[in-house]
């Protein structure tokens, strides 16, 4: 009877250990280990109506590396995979409230997600991101804009005035960073949430 308790308790154990592995595989990207598309976009459906009934800001940071098509042309695509994983591995070190989260949308494109930041830390967060990038000062030799690599991003931050607007965040969020690609590239336009035309600054 002894045994038999046993076996089934482990058993069990086994199955509810990976039930957890495969839960967490669903929700992640194999190659970076960060939050996928569909857990990003779980995850901040959440966070911004969480925003709004509480009245706190929500910062989102989507980014794009530069020149990746040519980096893969130039380096091999083993080189840029691993290129992705120290992108991955620097972003998710901005994370560092609870609530913060990092993830991989597609390709070589991340978001970073800021929970109540202030509108003065902004600035700062993403001069950090970008800071950190270059020193680790990646070779680029492909890029038409540095030597090393760099990333372009659209910033969008504020208190979220209706519900449900994750969706809207995020559309701000990616006009933001095309107009950051269509500018110039290597730099980082913010813009105050609701307010599709005026930026708020430029970090480059
Ligand atoms: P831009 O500066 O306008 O962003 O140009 P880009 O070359 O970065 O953009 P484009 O969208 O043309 O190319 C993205 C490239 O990213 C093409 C694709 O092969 C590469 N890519 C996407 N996912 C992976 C991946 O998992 N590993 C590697 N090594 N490359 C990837
Ligand atoms: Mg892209
Ligand atoms: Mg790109």
């Amino acid at each position: 009877g002894g045994v038999a308790a046993y076996t089934l308790e482990y058993q069990q154990r086994v199955s509810f250990l990976q039930r957890g592995a495969l839960k967490s595989l669903a929700k992640t990207d194999p190659l970076t280990g960060l939050y996928n598309r569909g857990a990003i976009n779980q995850k901040l459906n959440h966070l911004v109506d969480y925003a709004y009934r509480e009245n706190k800001t929500i910062t989102l940071m989507l980014l794009d590396v530069d020149f990746f098509k040519p980096f893969n042309d130039h380096y091999g695509h083993i080189a840029g995979d691993k290129c992705l994983i120290q992108v991955a591995n620097a972003l998710s070190s901005h994370c560092k409230r609870p609530l913060d989260f990092a993830g991989r949308y597609g390709g070589e494109e991340f978001l970073i997600v800021w929970f109540d930041a202030k509108p003065t830390e902004v600035d700062q967060l993403a001069s950090n991101v970008r800071n950190h990038i270059a020193a680790q000062k990646i070779p680029h030799n492909a890029s038409k804009v540095a030597e090393i690599l760099t990333f372009s991003a659209g910033i969008v931050s504020g208190t979220p005035a209706i519900p449900d607007a994750a969706q809207s965040l995020l559309q701000q969020a990616d006009q933001c960073l095309y107009r950051a690609k269509d500018s110039g590239r290597n730099r980082i336009l913010i813009q105050d949430l609701g307010d599709d035309h005026n930026l708020v600054s430029v970090i480059k």
